[in-house]
């Protein structure tokens, strides 16, 4: 038996210490600011000559019960939560670059952060250049001189699309560029970006992590320099989970292990299922071996995720057909949660890009984005079958 207890076994067992009521399941401090004994010992944490608790927007014993479970799920030395995955996303970048920076970032990003990259940061003198996965050689040529952030997400949502980790860890610390690594769709438990070379890990809690589509969250996790800086960015601007969602959230990483097991054996049933049905164009998911990036996947990755893709014959019309006469499955723009999700990215959460952008980060008409949930896999199959045949 090796000395470092195992992924589930840490995500249960690291806990923040009990107060003094000897509590055996964390309670929830809503509490805005903590006492001091005397003045001296005030001043000494305000110095940070000691540690503590000082005011929930700094730091709350459930966001720090949190970081410690999730830093040791993504083995990163450091970290901090917020209160969506989107100010995770803002935060590690505006914290650690400033104006004439310039980020190199993979194309196939999610929506928002998409938004932050091409409407937000340039008002700040902050730019970007998009790199496509399928051309890595090509990515040499667009590191600049004020090139400062490689900004990535594996596998991308909604196109599933795998980048090389190793690749691209090496290829930062070759060009001295701080790796981000937006980690929503594996979650830690199927890969931990930290171990290939990323400085940051960033994530929506919000998914996964809480895993029942209950509450927001973000984090950003990393090396303790870089992290500092982010929390200094992040106290003084204001975007700290509450203490209820870090509670919820520090309580849903002690079954992450067991949900994501059970999402990804079923989203590999259901994708092996659906593989050659007469419906659908194409069925992608990351350990399938008709994915383009197969090999990529089952090295980098534990299991291939709960995401799966459907390309749908009959474009839009037929996707939406679809959707509905869906009967279990929800029409919601979550996905992580224990209930399967279906979203139309080409109408929805995409609908914002031109037709030729979707076209370049795998989104066609007819692709339709399963979450698969935690219910039986035979009532999703049976509820995804029907309504695959009631749309023809
Ligand atoms: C949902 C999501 C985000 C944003 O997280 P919120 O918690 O909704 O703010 C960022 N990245 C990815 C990949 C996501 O799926």
């Amino acid at each position: 038996m090796s000395s470092k207890p195992h992924f589930e076994t840490q995500a249960i067992r690291i806990a923040a210490s009990k107060s003094n009521q000897r509590e055996h399941s964390a309670p929830i401090y809503l509490s805005s600011s903590f006492t001091f004994d005397n003045a001296e010992e005030a001043r000494q944490m305000f110095a940070e000559e000691i540690p503590g608790n000082i005011y929930s927007r700094y730091a709350n014993p459930n966001s720090t019960d949190l970081i410690l479970k999730v830093c040791a799920a993504e083995g990163t030395e450091d970290g901090l939560a917020t209160a969506s995955g989107m100010a995770a996303m803002f935060g590690s970048i505006a914290a650690l670059l400033q104006q004439g920076d310039h980020i190199l970032a993979s194309r196939s990003l999610f929506g928002s952060t998409h938004q932050l990259l091409t409407r937000v940061f340039p008002k700040w003198g902050i730019t970007s250049t998009y790199g496509d996965i399928s051309d890595i050689s090509n990515w040499e040529k667009l590191v600049q001189p004020n090139t400062k952030m490689i900004f990535i997400e594996t596998p991308s949502n909604p196109g599933l699309e795998i980048i090389d980790l190793e690749w691209v860890g090496k290829f930062a610390a070759a060009h001295n560029l701080i790796l981000v690594v937006d980690n929503c769709f594996a979650t830690p438990y199927l890969q931990q970006p930290a171990k290939w070379g990323a400085h940051i890990v960033t994530h929506s809690a919000t998914k996964y992590i809480d895993g029942q589509g209950r509450v927001l969250g973000g984090l950003i996790l990393g090396k303790a320099d870089l992290i500092k800086e982010v929390q200094f960015f992040n106290r003084h601007t204001g975007p700290s989970l509450s203490p209820f969602n870090a509670w919820i959230l520090a309580k849903s990483m002690e079954t992450l292990a067991v949900r994501m097991d059970r999402h990804c054996e079923s989203a590999l049933n259901i994708a092996q299922y659906f593989e050659n049905s007469q419906d659908l164009d194409f069925v992608k998911y990351p350990f399938l071996p008709s994915h383009p990036q197969y090999d990529l996947a089952k090295k980098q990755m534990k299991l291939g995720g709960g995401i799966i893709t459907l390309t749908l014959k009959g474009g839009i019309a037929r996707a939406q057909r679809f959707i509905d006469q869906l009967e279990m499955i929800s029409v919601t723009a979550n996905l992580g949660d224990s209930r399967s999700i279906i979203t139309h990215p080409a109408s929805t959460t995409h609908s914002k890009l031109t037709e030729e952008e979707r076209a370049k980060v795998g989104i066609s008409d007819g692709l339709i984005r399963l979450s698969v949930g935690l219910e039986h896999v035979d009532d999703i199959k049976l509820d995804v079958e029907r309504a695959l045949a009631l749309s023809r």
